[in-house]
């Protein structure tokens, strides 16, 4: 996967991807991030690359022709038919499952914003979709592509060893992940619970299968609208939703 990101801040992206799991995928070539300073395309003396607002109000609005030529200085063969994606607050919400969409692509443009945003002209001439990391608004784009690229990356084959395994973890299938422990095995007057340390992988399973339905019940209700779940294990949650409710009765 190749990644093309075109700040003005090139240093934020590559001190997050050179570092940990990313660095290392980089390294192997798992993954490749290509940084392009959208600055080195002003076409002035003092490298400016933002102005005033048209109608008027606070800030500075980035220029549409020096991004519009960093996004042209990439090679036309990997810019045709490539995602361009938009950091925005404006944009759709960023997901585990757009995560796993975006890591079939061989190859993602994204574009950092910054100041009060981008002349409109270039989200219209370029941009495929805008994704938000939230509903919240940042100082720039630079966060949110790093954010892109983590997820994103950690699901292209190789990039996590066996021991970081993504399988099973949060949101995979509409679920929050059991809880885990490591040595030691008491910490603080609490053990570890008894079927961990059991070998009895069936019922590993079956504890760790109830334990995330438990807690995505408690902490994300939401997602269980979507969850695939057994008839054993609707009904589990019935008897949890039962209990709660006769918990919280005056
Ligand atoms: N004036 C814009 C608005 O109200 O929609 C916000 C501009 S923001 C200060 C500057 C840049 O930060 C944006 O162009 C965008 O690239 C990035 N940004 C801010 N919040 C973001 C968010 N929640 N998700 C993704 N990118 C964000």
């Amino acid at each position: 996967m190749n990644f093309y990101v075109l700040t003005l801040f090139p240093e934020m992206i590559d001190c997050f991807t050179d570092m940990s799991i990313l660095g290392r995928a980089k390294k192997e070539n798992l993954i490749t991030v290509n940084t392009i300073n959208i600055r080195d395309f002003a076409n002035n003396k003092h490298k400016h690359v933002d102005d005033t607002p048209y109608g008027g109000g606070a800030g500075m609005v980035m220029q549409a022709p020096p991004i519009y030529d960093s996004y042209m200085s990439i090679p036309e063969n990997i810019r045709t038919g490539t995602k361009v994606i938009y950091l925005s607050p404006q944009g759709s919400p960023f997901t585990q499952k757009k995560a796993e969409e975006l890591s079939k692509e061989e190859n993602l443009i994204l574009l950092c914003g910054h100041y009060e945003g981008i002349d409109e002209r270039i989200i219209e001439e370029i941009v495929t979709e805008e994704i938000s990391i939230g509903d919240f608004v940042l100082t720039g784009g630079e966060l949110g592509a790093s954010i892109i690229i983590d997820s994103v990356s950690r699901l292209i084959k190789g990039v996590l060893n066996k021991e970081e395994s993504f399988t099973d973890e949060s949101f995979s299938e509409n679920l929050l992940e059991y809880p885990q422990y490591t040595r030691p095995y008491e910490f603080m007057g609490k053990k570890v619970p008894d079927v961990l340390i059991s070998g009895h992988h069936a019922n590993i399973a079956k504890w760790r299968r109830m334990e995330s339905i438990k807690r995505t019940f408690f902490k994300r209700p939401d997602l269980l609208e979507k969850a695939e779940l057994s008839k054993k294990e609707q009904e589990f949650l019935k008897n949890l939703k039962n209990d709660t409710n006769k918990r919280q009765e005056p």
